[in-house]
Formats: C-alpha cells, structure tokens, sequence
C-alpha cells in the first residue's frame, strides 16, 4: 500500500502502517487509521444510495465491473469487505476474492 495519508502534523507523505496506526518517520507523530479518516474531513465517500461510507464498511457491487487487464469483470452482487477510502476518482480500495487488490468506484456499490 502506498495510499497512505500523509502526516497530519508535518505533512510528510513518507507515512507507513503498523495495523491500526499510522506514522510518521519525520516527526514522529502516530495516528489512528480511524481518526485519520474522519478528522481529516477532506473528502466523503457515499455509496450509489447516499450513504456515507467509512473504511471497514462491507459494500456490494451493484452492476458488473470490468477489471483492467482481464476479460473477466466482478459481477454484481459481489460482496466486498474491510474496504478503504482514497480520496480519487476511484474512491474504494478493497481486495476482491479471486482478483486481489482493487480500485472501485463509490458509485458502483452499495453499502452491505
Ligand atoms: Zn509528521
């Protein structure tokens, strides 16, 4: 995972994980994978309904999804959990039984 968030105090992006929290080498600073998320504030994630997504949330696939590099695609109706938010275009980072790691979009899923 390079998606980390940078550093909440000094900004650095050279951010690493250790399970639930986040830290900095540059100053030090350790944060919660949680917190991180809501305090920051900076983007929200909602599902094709509008509801608010967070990471850890199991969401569902709403209609057939095309995987890059493959002929297959995930179909609707897949089960994603444990996801995670990344504020871009493809706002859902989740691993996907049978392909691995993948970018979703929130609008292509359903909170489960
Ligand atoms: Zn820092």
């Amino acid at each position: 995972m390079n998606e980390l968030p940078p550093c909440p105090q000094c900004k650095s992006t050279y951010t690493y994980q250790m399970d639930e929290i986040l830290a900095c080498p540059e100053c030090g600073n350790e944060w919660n994978v949680e917190e991180s998320s809501s305090a920051s504030e900076g983007f929200v994630v909602k599902d094709s309904n509008g509801q608010i997504l967070q990471n850890g949330d199991s969401v569902v696939t709403i209609k057939n999804l095309p995987v890059k590099g493959t002929s297959q695609s995930i179909k609707a109706g897949t089960k994603v959990r444990n996801i995670r938010l990344v504020d871009s275009d493809h706002n859902i980072d989740c691993k996907i039984d049978g392909f691995g790691a993948m970018a979703l979009k929130s609008e292509f899923v359903k909170k489960a």
